[in-house]
């Protein structure tokens, strides 16, 4: 079976690898011209780790971990010191997007057709096949589409419908950036709070680097999502006059150039496929980065989804409701996390006040694993 999926994410990249181990030939396409890199740190948890244990990929995952989970919080010189809020408790292995991203295409990259620089325009199904039109490479036949490309995913744009139809703004924007550890922190993170404004900034992995994150709250906004100088000048007029590092922070932001700026946002869908067209990751069901998920589930789904075609034989009618039963609840539970963290992101007024809140908010959200890895085939590690 011939499957394309858009986008070279987590959930794409480790589609492709199960894909493949189970016999199908996968084809990815990714709108940007390489695989994207990402200035933020993401989490696995439980049944994820075990997944990156059974794609072989766990230690060399762990040798990239930022130990920013470790961290936690802590106080010094009578300051408050926290990671990103959405990740501070219960995160097993925090590591940069970038990093992951890297390990999950370099272990399919030699196997598998990349075609970078292109995107899905038109998708036609019929009985028997999908004819894709690319906005750039000549149309093609396949067996089976999967979109795999964001939250804001093109994809499920063509088949279900437009992004405002499914999607639940949590009232909270974040832009993220690297810059030199000019604050020499050490596993460790700083954190301000003013109402409705939070600032983290927190060592990056060999202690060279530093990664910072500026959230504030907004009902959703409206601007070119693909015009960074213009998401810069918004996080500007937000922060301008704010005390601590703040001032440092708007400079080192206007030169960074992995800046990225996103919506706090979850996806919400009653079903995940419409006849030959399914949808993975944050496509379908973003839990938002108050969430600290959908890493983990994008590992999960793409390993279940990939699991279930091919104990249904390649039958992508059995397959797609297989992959939905397992997943539905587990998707639940953590879009309901995301919407607590959401909650309860700005009520402080303090620092102190802020890390209090979301200590007491971590046994519920710890509590939001309940998926039942199944095995499907040997893993890819005893290949
Ligand atoms: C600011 C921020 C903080 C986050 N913090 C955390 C965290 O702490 N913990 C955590 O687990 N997760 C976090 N996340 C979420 C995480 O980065 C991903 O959302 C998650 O890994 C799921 O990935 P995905 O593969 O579904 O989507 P993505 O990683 O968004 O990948 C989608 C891919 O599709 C491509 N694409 C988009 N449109 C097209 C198109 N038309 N054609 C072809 N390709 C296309 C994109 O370029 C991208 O490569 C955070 C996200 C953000 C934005």
């Amino acid at each position: 079976m011939n499957i394309l999926f858009s986008g070279v994410g987590v959930a794409g990249s480790a589609l492709a690898s199960w894909l493949l181990h189970h016999g199908f030939t996968p084809t990815l396409v990714e709108r940007a011209p390489r695989v994207r890199g990402g200035a933020y740190g993401v989490d696995f948890r439980g049944e994820a780790l075990d997944v990156l244990d059974r794609m072989g990929l766990l230690e060399q995952v762990r040798a990239l971990n930022t130990h920013m989970g470790d961290a936690a919080m802590g106080d010094r010189d009578g300051n408050q010191y926290a990671t990103f809020p959405a990740v501070i408790v219960a995160s097993d292995l925090e590591i940069s997007k970038g990093d992951l991203t890297w390990v999950l295409h370099e272990a399919t990259r030699h196997d598998v057709e990349y075609i970078f620089g292109d995107s899905i325009a038109i998708l036609e199904q019929d009985e028997s096949d999908v004819q894709v039109t690319f906005e750039r490479g000549e149309p093609r036949r396949f067996d089976l589409v999967v979109g795999a490309d964001g939250l804001h995913s093109r994809t499920r744009e063509l088949v279900f419908g437009p992004e405002e139809r499914f999607v639940r703004h949590l009232g909270i924007y974040t832009a993220i950036f690297s810059l030199d550890n000019y604050l020499g922190l050490e596993n460790i993170g700083q954190l301000y709070g003013v109402p409705g404004k939070a600032v983290n900034i927190f060592s990056a992995r060999d202690g060279t680097r530093a990664r910072a994150a500026l959230h504030f709250a907004s009902e959703p906004l409206i601007y070119d999502r693909h015009d960074t100088e213009q998401h810069k000048r918004i996080v500007a007029g937000r922060f301008t006059g704010e005390g601590w590092q703040v001032p440092r922070l708007l400079e080192e932001m206007r030169k960074a150039n992995d800046f990225c700026f996103e919506a706090n946002a979850q996806i919400e869908m009653d079903r995940w496929s419409s006849g030959r067209v399914a949808l993975l990751g944050d496509a379908g069901y973003c839990s938002a980065p108050t969430s600290g998920r959908d890493t983990s589930q994008a590992l999960i789904g793409a390993y279940i989804l990939a699991g279930e075609l091919a104990a249904a034989g390649g039958d992508h009618t059995a397959a797609f409701e297989g992959y939905e039963r397992h997943m539905r609840g587990y998707v639940t539970e953590h879009q309901q996390a995301g919407r607590e963290g959401a909650k309860h992101f700005f009520m402080a007024t303090s620092a102190q006040k802020t890390l209090s809140m979301i200590a007491a908010n971590a046994p519920e959200v710890a509590h939001a694993q309940i998926v039942r890895l199944k095995d499907y085939a040997p893993n890819l590690s005893a290949r």
